[in-house]
């Protein structure tokens, strides 16, 4: 007589160690909570972390720490803001390879095979059941965190001006020349804050290379923060991006972090007297 194996007992989800010995980072950063004023902070792209039932995806340390992986000081820079502006901020831990936090779950790009030129071996040919561990375990936490405290911020009247804090590579692997903006501005209909920033960087430094939904612009099939915090709560929002090589070091993350606080400052006040809006 023959008896069938054992199936070890599966849990529901079954990615993230958050008992063990060596635990795998918590997926959701968190400073300033209760921060007062109209801004709200959030970091997509702020950690490089990898499970570590996920080993290390098939890559070098150098792969996983290049733009591919993480927005290069886009961290220090948010946090340097949410300080400046005394404004809640939350962040996202593990690499944008593991999963893309600002992509719908089901497209391609939040859990790309390929990624600026990189094979990422662990990537290949996921089951929908690794699928499913990574954004329940990852993505949904962290976005789930930002719907509570956006819905907290409307149920007590606080106006609320988005901010996504991302940073770029100044050069994708197969472009033929860098990238030549120093801070991009992205939107999809809601142009109306970030027309307000993009007037009070220039005037701060006129000699700044802007770019007006560039690099990227917002794809609302595709992306997911500012879609669905953004556009979807008709909250008025910036998307920054600033280039990598101007945020390489904890001096010049600060020297930013100062640039855009003042700016954001500007703009609100600017903002409020277009619109009448109290922030
Ligand atoms: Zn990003």
């Amino acid at each position: 007589m023959t008896t069938e194996p054992t199936a070890p007992a599966r849990r529901e989800h079954a990615l993230l160690d958050r008992a063990g010995p060596e635990p795998d980072p918590e997926p959701v950063g968190e400073v300033n909570a209760d921060g007062d004023g109209p801004f709200f902070l959030i970091c997509d792209h702020a950690g490089n972390a990898v499970p570590k039932a996920l080993g290390d995806l098939g890559l070098p340390q150098e792969e996983r720490d290049r733009h591919i992986g993480i927005d290069i000081g886009a961290l220090g820079v948010a946090l340097g803001l949410a300080e400046r502006l005394g404004a809640p901020l939350v962040y996202q831990r593990y690499s944008r390879l593991v999963i893309d936090c600002n992509r719908r779950p089901e497209a391609t790009s939040c859990m790309g095979e390929i990624a600026d030129g990189t094979r990422v071996p662990g990537n290949a040919g996921l089951d929908e059941r690794a699928r499913r561990a990574r954004v329940a375990e990852i993505m949904e936490p962290y976005h789930a965190r930002i719907t509570a405290r956006l819905d907290a911020r409307a149920a007590a009247g606080r106006p609320t001006i988005l901010v996504a804090v991302h940073s770029f590579t100044p050069r994708l692997r197969a472009a033929p020349a860098d990238r030549p903006w120093i801070v991009g501005l992205c939107w999809f209909h809601a142009d109306r804050f970030s027309r307000h920033l993009l007037a009070a960087l220039a005037e701060q430094d006129p000699t700044l290379r802007l770019g007006e939904n560039e690099p990227y612009t917002v794809d609302m099939v595709n992306d997911y923060s500012i879609p669905v915090h953004g556009e979807g709560r008709g909250l008025p929002y910036a998307e920054i991006e600033v280039r990598q090589d101007r945020i390489a070091t904890p001096a010049d993350e600060a020297a930013w972090a100062d640039r855009l606080a003042q700016a954001l400052r500007r703009a609100a006040v600017t903002f409020e007297a277009e619109t009448g809006r109290e922030t």
